[in-house]
């Protein structure tokens, strides 16, 4: 990985681990934390729902996009500005930090004072003007991903964020298009240990888009605790049946709980505070 030489990214004898900590949500080495919430708001009373049951559970950071970026645009696109209200409220009512989607710059400056992590999704690892901007942000910046980037592309999306002074960056695998068609993606597990060799980071495993079933969200977030993720990013919609986008790939409130009671059981084991 020669083109990683001499870069910030880069995990070096005097800097082994980032941590990034926000308030009571700490991601990095020794750490597992979870962020949890419907892939969008849609409303009020369902955003609410699912981030009372997801704090309640032990989630430290909800999750849900305003702006979202669909594969057709025929489908729901987000819920928009008014969605900021809807934070202002959760933020009321529980102690969850928000993280969200932005997909330009203009959304940065819309959402910036609003939430507490910007989330760079898997389309747009590579748009580059929008890593510069989000790295002058100053904000912690999740990023995922693309779907079809190499490691080494991916940590050097990474660098554009870390060249504006930014370092508090959690990178996000969300699984890779391979030719294999039965999961919606195919979860590349090891870039967890990879990226562990290689950088300071803190990694978090997305297993709801990774796996696109439900039913397979538990395995992908037990294999993500042990391969030595510092944490997950997982869609929970109060019911998933009626959710407006990636329904078929959320967990219900129950399930959720259940796997959180498992996942701490697990944690305990390998010696990560969660
Ligand atoms: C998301 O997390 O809401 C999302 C759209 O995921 P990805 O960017 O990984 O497709
Ligand atoms: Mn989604």
């Amino acid at each position: 990985m020669k083109r990683l030489d001499n870069t910030r990214v880069k995990k070096t004898d005097a800097r082994k681990h980032t941590l990034v900590h926000l308030k009571n949500a700490v991601f990095g080495e020794g750490h597992f934390t979870v962020i949890a919430g419907p892939c969008a708001v849609e409303n009020l009373e369902q955003a609410l729902a699912a981030a009372k049951a997801v704090e309640k559970a032990g989630a430290k950071v909800f999750r849900a996009s305003l702006f979202k970026p669909r594969t057709s645009p025929y489908t729901f696109q987000g819920i928009g500005p008014e969605g900021i209200e809807i934070f202002k409220l959760i933020k009321k009512e529980t102690r969850l930090l928000i993280e969200t989607e932005i997909l330009s710059p203009s959304h940065l400056r819309l959402l910036a004072e609003h939430v507490d992590l910007l989330r760079i999704g898997s389309r747009n690892m590579d748009n580059y003007d929008l890593l510069k901007e989000a790295g002058k942000s100053g904000k912690p910046v999740i990023l995922k991903r693309n779907m079809s980037a190499t490691l080494e592309e991916f940590l050097l999306a990474a660098e554009y964020l870390l060249l504006e002074g930014n370092e508090q960056v959690i990178l996000c695998e969300r699984g890779i298009r391979t030719f294999e068609t039965y999961t919606r993606n195919t979860l590349d597990i090891l870039v967890v240990p990879a990226v562990k060799e290689l950088s300071h980071l803190p990694i978090i495993v997305d297993p709801s888009h990774s796996t696109g079933m439900s039913r397979f969200v538990s395995s992908a977030s037990k294999a993500a605790l042990a391969a030595g993720a510092d944490g997950l990013i997982i869609e929970v919609h109060p019911h998933p049946e009626k959710a407006l986008s990636d329904g078929h790939q959320s967990l219900n409130l129950h399930e959720f709980q259940t796997l959180m009671d498992e996942l701490r059981d697990l944690a305990r084991i390998l010696k990560k505070k969660m």
